[in-house]
């Protein structure tokens, strides 16, 4: 059993106002992102929107000094981006879709997500979204410590950080085994 993780990719990550955009190279992966989610999802696959939540002017984040302020709970940054948005919207009920806050980059820090997985028989995960070399990598470094098969669709992935992106791939493939595809 496999399942999809969506990751961050919101209007503070993607948006040209968004506040830590990774911009350009965020935004050119819109359709890529949401055609990959629109088909786990109608494949019946389970799909996790893993998404970054912060509280305003929280001082004790360790993200607060290193970032400004972004994806903060009940904001518009907050909101997935563009065409993933749209697909969100429109199955957001289904049974095999779940939207999990997160709080730190991996997606398995401080979560249920390897109980959920585990819970559904599923070995394989797939990962999508940004930033290849942050939220994307710890999550990759957990599931490999986890023992997961991987798989890393970088049309579906993006940073701000150009050389931090192919470096991630590469690590990815080279250091975590997983396919890059
Ligand atoms: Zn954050």
């Amino acid at each position: 059993m496999k399942a999809l993780l969506s990751i961050d990719y919101t209007n503070d990550f993607i948006d040209d106002n968004g506040a830590l955009t990774c911009g350009e190279p965020g935004q050119a992966i819109e359709s890529a992102i949401t055609r990959l989610t629109r088909e786990f999802i109608e494949n019946g696959d389970y799909v996790v929107f893993a998404i970054d939540k912060h509280i305003s002017g929280d001082k004790n984040h360790p993200e607060t000094r290193l970032f400004p302020p972004h994806n903060i709970e009940g904001g518009k940054g907050r909101l997935l981006y563009g065409g993933l948005m749209a697909a969100y919207e429109e199955f957001k009920n289904a049974a095999n879709v779940y939207w999990m806050d997160k709080t730190r980059y991996s997606a398995f820090a401080g979560t249920d997500l390897y109980l959920r997985l585990k819970e559904r028989g599923i070995n394989e995960i797939h990962l999508s979204g940004v930033c290849t070399d942050i939220c994307v990598l710890h999550t990759m470094v957990d599931g490999y410590n986890l023992g997961y098969s991987m798989v890393a669709h970088e049309k579906a992935m993006a940073s701000f950080n150009a050389v931090g992106h192919e470096w991630a791939l590469g690590h990815f493939k080279n250091a975590l085994g997983a396919e890059v595809v």
